[in-house]
């Protein structure tokens, strides 16, 4: 186990220890300080962030199953969340089958399932398949990611490629986020937004190039050869090309090396720009951007 993954909270919580529909043992425990705060504190008849909290964690077995069948069975033999009333935690963190949340994220059901999604989907990248070493990042971050965007198609919230094409036609060419190298971002960048929206937008290209059937044996073999040792991107960039039986090295060379913004084919690149109306935003790249308003991811642009 990854040693950053370990977790110890005090505190005062409400514990609800209780099974998932499939038999796994969950743990969360909730702030109570939670549900005497309105999400809104102008108005008393809005949800406080414990009601919201309650609800998105209520749909963990729903979310673990919807992963698992992505992604292959669950790792772990228990799983649940922490959320804490701490003013100055401004991210999740994806501690081994107990994630914390801060409360902001608990503002309304769409933001609070994504962080949950987010974070459960670690339990697989990130938790069970670690990373070799920190430069690898985006097999962590953009797979959790994506994962939010499977989680939004799920729930008729926009599909994940209406997802990518919408931040592919938002982001024009000079904006600074293409600038990051997400396959070896660097210590000040190493959290960078792009690190997570080009990440998810990599598989996505990835999954277009394969085709659905090949994409996830992809990843559920990621999941399912490394699970509790650790990764690199050459490993997983091999591992693609053994499944599809593709040469994959210069996609991959694109979207994780390359400063710039990829082209893309000029049917895909159309549908992207008419995509970036602001008025067309999914609520998944919505929730996106709010998060790294509030600073839960770092902002680059
Ligand atoms: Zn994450």
């Amino acid at each position: 186990m990854a040693s950053y993954l370990a977790t110890a909270t005090m505190g005062q919580f409400d514990l609800r220890r209780y099974r998932t529909p499939d038999g796994l043992r969950m743990y969360d425990a909730v702030d109570p300080d939670l549900y005497k705060e309105h999400v809104d504190p102008q108005d008393p008849t809005s949800p406080t962030y414990g009601q919201v909290a309650d609800g998105s964690l209520a749909r963990q077995g729903e979310i673990l199953d919807f992963l698992a069948r992505q992604f292959g069975p669950y790792p772990f033999s228990t799983g649940g969340g922490i959320v804490d009333d701490a003013d100055d935690l401004f991210f999740a963190l994806e501690n081994q089958t107990r994630a914390i949340y801060p409360k902001s994220f608990f503002t309304d059901p769409v933001s609070g399932d994504s962080v949950v999604v987010h974070e459960n989907a670690h339990q697989w990248y990130g938790d069970s398949v670690s990373l070799a070493e920190w430069k690898h990042i985006w097999l962590n971050e953009g797979f959790a990611t994506y994962a939010e965007w499977l989680w939004s198609e799920r729930e008729g919230l926009g599909t994940t490629q209406e997802v990518f094409d919408f931040f592919y036609g938002d982001i024009p060419a000079g904006d600074p986020f293409w600038d990051v190298v997400i396959g070896d971002p660097g210590v000040q960048l190493l959290f960078d937004n792009a690190v997570y929206v080009r990440g998810a937008m990599t598989l996505q290209v990835l999954r277009n190039e394969v085709g659905d059937r090949d994409f996830f044996r992809i990843l559920r073999a990621w999941a399912a050869r490394r699970a509790g040792g650790n990764g690199t991107t050459a490993q997983f960039v091999a591992l693609a090309e053994r499944v599809s039986g593709e040469q994959l090295d210069g996609l991959f060379h694109t979207w994780l090396f390359t400063a710039g913004k990829p082209a893309l084919d000029a049917v895909a690149a159309t549908n992207a720009t008419a995509a970036g109306a602001p008025d067309r935003t999914p609520p998944a790249a919505a929730n996106l951007l709010d998060r790294i308003s509030k600073g839960a991811l770092r902002l680059h642009r």
